[in-house]
């Protein structure tokens, strides 16, 4: 049966679709099987670097790379709630709630409904990991990720990104040799361009360095090994409580 898109699309905290208008929005999708510190210092320098008024965490109903994740989609939107109280710019999206039928979740189409609703004044942006980029030409409509929103890659350990222009997915290149450095070296913005000669900015965030990663987490809780540095107090205590991991 299919869902109503009241619920799919609905923003919480904040509530309402209008909230998107006129304003610099990133979209920050990802499973959150658990949300962790890294997810955290991700979203806040973008948020800085990038002048951002929203981060939307958008737990995936179902991601369309990864088999079996951990944790009921119910549960991943409730921690990543839970994760990110406190930080008024950061709200949880439900736009990426399982399809019916356990159909798979894609970034391009949940860009696309995204800019629906953002009017003019406002920016969208999308904001991933590098081991998301390294991973961009297997996404489903991968090369056009750029071109339907912003990119914004933070760095991650153990995922190199240089030379970037090796790692973008098929059709699309540099348009630049160098990129532009922004807010002392924190910023770096490149230009992109794609067969037809359409152009998009890059941005990579390269001074993250943050070792975590979920499935990291997800062995320390079931093999009881502590993880409370990893990822808020609060998400640890939810995960207790709940049984999940175990
Ligand atoms: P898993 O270990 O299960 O693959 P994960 O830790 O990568 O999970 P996801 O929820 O899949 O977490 O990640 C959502 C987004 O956040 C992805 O784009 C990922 O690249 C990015 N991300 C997660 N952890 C980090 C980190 N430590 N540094 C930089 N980016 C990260």
């Amino acid at each position: 049966m299919e869902q109503k898109p009241t619920n799919r699309f609905a923003v919480e905290r904040g509530a309402r679709e209008d909230l998107l208008h006129g304003r610099r929005v990133a979209f920050f999708g990802g499973s959150f099987d658990p949300p962790h510190i890294g997810h955290l210092a991700v979203a806040r320098a973008a948020r800085e670097l990038l002048r951002l008024d929203e981060v939307l965490f958008v737990p995936v109903g179902r991601q369309p790379l990864k088999i079996g994740l951990g944790a009921a989609y119910e549960d991943r939107c409730a921690m990543t709630r839970i994760a990110i109280e406190g930080e008024p710019e950061f709200s949880v999206s439900m736009i990426d709630a399982p399809h019916a039928e356990d159909a798979p979740n894609y970034t391009a189409e949940t860009l696309e409904a995204l800019q629906g609703m953002m009017s003019k004044g406002g920016k969208l942006f999308c904001l991933m990991g590098a081991d998301s980029l390294l991973a961009l030409d297997h996404w489903h409509r991968g090369a056009e990720i750029p071109f339907l929103a912003e990119v914004i890659v933070a760095s991650r350990p153990g995922e190199a990104l240089e030379p970037l222009g090796e790692h973008l997915p098929m059709g699309l290149k540099l348009a630049v040799e160098e990129p532009e450095k922004l807010e002392n070296g924190r910023l770096e913005r490149w230009k992109i361009v794609d067969q037809g000669g359409r152009a998009a900015l890059l941005n990579i965030l390269p001074g993250l360095h943050n070792e975590v990663s979920a499935t990291e987490l997800r062995t320390a809780i079931q093999t009881g090994r502590g993880s409370e540095q990893l990822m808020p107090h609060a998400v640890l205590a939810y995960i207790h409580n709940h049984g999940i991991y175990t």
